[in-house]
């Protein structure tokens, strides 16, 4: 299904899932964060933009949400609890600390509760997983979980990095071949600091063309 016109294409290049979850705050660092998951609404639209459900879940899920207002609203505010959640861990070990246990055991609680719910289906002709009863509102919140734990688990926390610009935020595993990666997304941050380099290296040579300027003008004056 092609997305609405008006919404929100959120960033996905985190490199694994739960950082692109934690990614949907923008400019987190800096003091005005820019909040991309206003609703339920915007939560189906990065379920759906992740793949983490298909065109006929994402309609049913508006429809239900649409007819259960304030089931919906309930669970967009437990994903932002996630979110904190997820984005505390990952800040946390990134500045080079262990995640707190406190973190840890609330992480362990909502994988419990995730994994309970989790079974095998017969879709036509293959098995795949189930989260969850088919049209659980919260059904695009278990892959997130599962994702922390996976990458917790896993060697490439240690390519987790943070956004070189200083009021992003975003988080990334660098998967890149020479592990050098400083933006989250060239198109964001990368475009800003190219920006901002060719601002800077204009204002000098314009600096420099009205020192000469003014050295004439004193030589014509004198
Ligand atoms: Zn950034």
């Amino acid at each position: 299904m092609p997305s609405r016109a008006s919404e929100y294409q959120f960033h996905l290049t985190g490199g694994a899932l739960c950082l692109d979850f934690t990614n949907t705050r923008s400019w987190r660092r800096g003091s005005a964060p820019v909040e991309r998951l206003t609703s339920y609404d915007d939560l189906v639209a990065f379920g759906r933009q992740a793949r983490i459900i298909d065109a006929a879940q994402t309609r049913a899920l508006r429809d239900a949400a649409a007819r259960q207002p304030r089931r919906a609203a309930r669970v967009h505010r437990e994903a932002l609890e996630l979110r904190i959640l997820i984005d505390r861990i990952f800040t946390t070990i990134v500045d080079g600390r262990p995640a707190a246990r406190a973190d840890l055991a609330a992480l362990n609680a909502r994988l419990a509760a995730v994994s309970a719910r989790m079974g095998v289906v017969h879709n036509r002709r293959a098995y795949a997983w189930r989260d969850g009863e088919e049209g659980a509102f919260d059904r695009m919140l278990a892959p997130v979980v599962r994702s922390a734990a996976a990458l917790l688990t896993s060697a490439e926390l240690g390519k987790l990095r943070r956004c070189g610009a200083a009021d992003c935020g975003w988080l990334f595993v660098d998967l890149s071949r020479n592990q050098r990666r400083r933006w989250c997304d060239m198109r964001v941050c990368g475009n800003r600091a190219k920006a901002r380099r060719h601002h800077h290296l204009k204002r000098r040579r314009l600096g420099e063309k009205t020192k000469i300027k003014i050295k004439r003008l004193k030589r014509t004056a004198a």
